[in-house]
């Protein structure tokens, strides 16, 4: 695979496995999550999700999503509780959709699939920077949150006014004050499960918090998602479109509920 990976036929998740053989590894993500095999663990936490401090800095198209980025110098936005162990920071958050409002989560819930998923990655300050906690299999920590349709998100509005000014792979712009808080749904009922990152380098160093309540947005803002463009400046638009990777083998893992 000579080109850059993907989500197109030549580039897609089905030949990721060329340039990253973990692509068939033990513990890969996302999964399908079978509500009826996922058990109950009454020793599971609540979760603590700390984000009053949250400073976001800027948005970027990297070209297979947009993130927003955090600055995570100190514990200002952190994860903790739930299946873990320590303190985890924000360093960003991105979302993954479809074409058509009939697909585009990477998590599926008895196999039913969302039109978008919200990753917000944290990573844990046991390690010194995201790069070295990567490299860990507790070095992660990603809360998923569903999108479905419904009434229109109004704390998602600033994030897609602003996606005109990011059209094109590689380009950013200043972000801040954004209260991710206002992503979250009410209930902090979650699946966990270890898994891996979802894009090359596809790295297990992944603990999953999935919510089992999905966030409602509207038709017409994940349409927003899609007016993005893979490509840069100076090359054609192709639409942003179709960014995640379908379930991969559960294997041998456990799919943890913290709710009955
Ligand atoms: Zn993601």
């Amino acid at each position: 695979m000579s080109h850059h990976w993907g989500y197109a036929k030549h580039n897609g998740p089905d030949s990721w496995h060329e340039n990253f053989p973990i692509a068939k590894g033990e513990r890969q993500s996302p999964v399908n999550i079978d509500s009826r095999s996922a058990k109950h663990d009454p020793a599971l936490k609540p979760l603590s999700i700390n984000y009053e401090q949250a400073t976001s800095r800027k948005i970027l198209n990297n070209g297979h999503s947009f993130n927003v980025e955090f600055d995570d110098s100190q514990d200002k936005a952190v994860l903790k509780g739930g299946p873990l162990d320590g303190t985890y920071r924000l360093i960003q958050f991105h979302f993954h959709w479809g074409s058509s409002d009939e697909q585009g989560s990477e998590h599926t819930v008895d196999k039913k699939m969302y039109p978008a998923e919200l990753h917000l990655v944290h990573w844990n300050t046991k390690y010194a920077d995201f790069g070295q906690a990567v490299q860990h299999p507790d070095g992660l920590a990603v809360l998923g949150i569903f999108l479905k349709i419904g009434s229109a998100k109004p704390d998602l509005q600033r994030v897609l006014d602003i996606l005109d000014s990011i059209k094109t792979k590689g380009k950013s712009a200043e972000f801040k004050n954004f209260d991710p808080r206002g992503l979250l749904p009410n209930s902090l009922d979650y699946w966990t499960y270890p898994g891996s990152l979802t894009t090359p380098p596809l790295l297990e160093c992944v603990t999953w918090i999935v919510l089992r309540e999905p966030i409602s947005v509207s038709s017409e803002q994940i349409k927003k998602f899609r007016s993005l463009s893979i490509n840069g400046d100076n090359e054609p638009e192709e639409p942003m479109v179709i960014n995640f990777r379908p379930p991969q083998p559960l294997k041998s893992r456990q799919i943890r509920a913290s709710f009955k």
